[in-house]
């Protein structure tokens, strides 16, 4: 029995509807609403159409969530530092186009593939050239991962076409994995359009996926694609209205990540180009809400964001805001490197000793409220980084940003309590925003 919410992936193609059923497609998914009676039946919103209607359980799957599990790789075949004969032994017994990839003991840095053909294995050093992998000097790649794609479906200057891969003992193929749960999507099915923006690992493209409009994020080193399907492992747990969606991933050019298209871009930005004009204090409540709606989500689920900010916020169409960037997310805390600490956004206590909690979450919440009622200024103005932490640690505060409600700057300082334990939790702070509002309105 499925609860409202579950996410289904069709099995096959149904386009012949009797009356109050819904029409799909292989690979569409479709989100429960209720079971209705009779074994099997449920009422389910199409979640790229919209339409709603019945559907026949054993013709669909349930979208599981991604285990996070550090022994996903996108690169089972990838068996690191071994050496020739080993690698030769690990390739028995003999079947052509079995493989993998090692990296030479004698030339550090440099890999191998090895591939089993005929009666032998066949060891092609590859170059790195120009920040490329090549083994021909003909075909360039970005990475492994392409490489492997590619002579996986041509053999080009190697013996013959990579057929399977030797997995290294204790990892899972993050492929496999991926399309077993739902979660790989078909790239013929992709339309990549022009760049909507830059983020640190590379550009953001918009496109359309089914119909459906998405923002596109390809991250090509292997290694950075690697460590970003962990945050995509934590996507794959979370839905909620103010959670920016993931759609799914690509396993193609190194990783492509492809979630709901957030046509208004970022909040800061969204909130700098409109300003006071033409953005309302009511609407600008509104994304208070939002936010605080969707960290009361991840407050419950014991996640800690770690990098809420304005520019990670983004609003859809229709001015939903929703929490993005994920990136940092994590549920148990990890050291970090400090220097890529936003200063500005983050609690005394997890600067200075890396106490990430929801309650530093709720600091960095404080600090964006003050981003919005200032409609996008950059937190602390004309103070440097190395200011704010010793004025801060030393009790000071910012004012309040100008014609800031005095209920919302109530709770700006709430949240910056220099103690984590006083500061309101997410799911009272939203109650108080909603006085606020309440108030708000009347007053208007
Ligand atoms: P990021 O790499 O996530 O920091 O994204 C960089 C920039 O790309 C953001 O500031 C947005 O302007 C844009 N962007 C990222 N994701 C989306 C999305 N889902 N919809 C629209 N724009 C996005």
């Amino acid at each position: 029995m499925w609860k409202p919410g579950t996410q289904c992936v069709a099995k096959g193609d149904h386009t012949k509807v009797k009356t109050g059923e819904i029409a799909y497609h292989k690979g569409d998914i479709l989100t429960v609403l209720e079971a209705r009676q009779g074994k099997g039946v449920y009422l389910v919103r199409h979640n790229r159409t919209g339409e709603e209607g019945l559907i026949t359980a054993s013709n669909v799957r349930e979208r599981e969530a991604i285990r996070v599990d550090r022994s996903l790789s996108l690169m089972p075949w990838f068996h690191g530092k071994i050496s020739g004969p080993e690698a030769v032994n690990k390739l028995k017994p003999v079947e052509d186009g079995l493989f993998l990839v090692r990296e030479s003991i004698r030339h550090p840095g440099d890999y191998v593939l090895c591939v089993s053909f005929g009666q032998d294995v066949i060891h092609y050093r590859v170059i790195y050239k120009d920040k490329k992998l090549t083994i021909d000097n003909k075909q360039f790649f970005y990475n492994l991962i392409d490489m492997i794609e590619f002579y996986s479906k041509d053999k080009g200057a190697i013996a013959t076409t990579l057929r399977r891969p030797k997995e290294k003992e204790g990892t899972k193929s993050a492929h496999v994995e991926l399309s077993k749960t739902g979660w790989l999507l078909d790239i013929s099915k992709l339309t990549i359009g022009g760049s909507i923006g830059e983020g640190e690992f590379g550009m953001v493209c918009e496109g359309e996926y089914m119909g459906q409009k998405v923002a596109i994020k390809n991250i090509k080193c292997d290694v950075t694609a690697q460590a970003f399907l962990d945050e995509t492992s934590v996507m794959t747990k979370l839905q909620h209205k103010n959670l920016v969606r993931l759609l799914g991933v690509i396993l193609h050019n190194g990783l492509y990540i492809i979630t709901e298209l957030m046509e208004k871009g970022s909040l800061a930005n969204f909130l700098r180009t409109r300003g006071r004009s033409v953005i309302t204090a009511s609407q600008l409540l509104c994304f208070a809400l939002d936010v605080c709606e969707g960290m009361e989500y991840l407050e419950s689920k014991k996640l800690v964001h770690r990098d809420l900010a304005a520019r990670n916020v983004l609003l859809s169409d229709d001015d939903v805001a929703k929490i993005s960037d994920f990136g940092l997310a994590k549920t148990v805390t990890k050291s970090l490197d400090n220097a890529m600490l936003p200063v500005k956004w983050t609690a005394p206590e997890a600067l200075k000793k890396e106490k990430f909690s929801t309650r530093s979450d709720v600091w960095s919440y404080g600090i964006l409220l003050w981003e919005i009622f200032s409609y996008g200024r950059q937190p602390y103005p004309k103070m440097s980084v190395q200011e704010v932490k010793e004025k801060v640690e030393q009790g000071y505060r910012m004012e309040a940003p100008e014609k800031c409600p005095p209920g919302v700057y109530a709770l700006m300082s709430e949240c910056w309590d220099a103690d984590p334990k006083k500061r309101p939790a997410f799911h009272k702070l939203r109650g108080k925003l909603e006085d606020v509002i309440t108030s708000e309105v009347l007053s208007d």
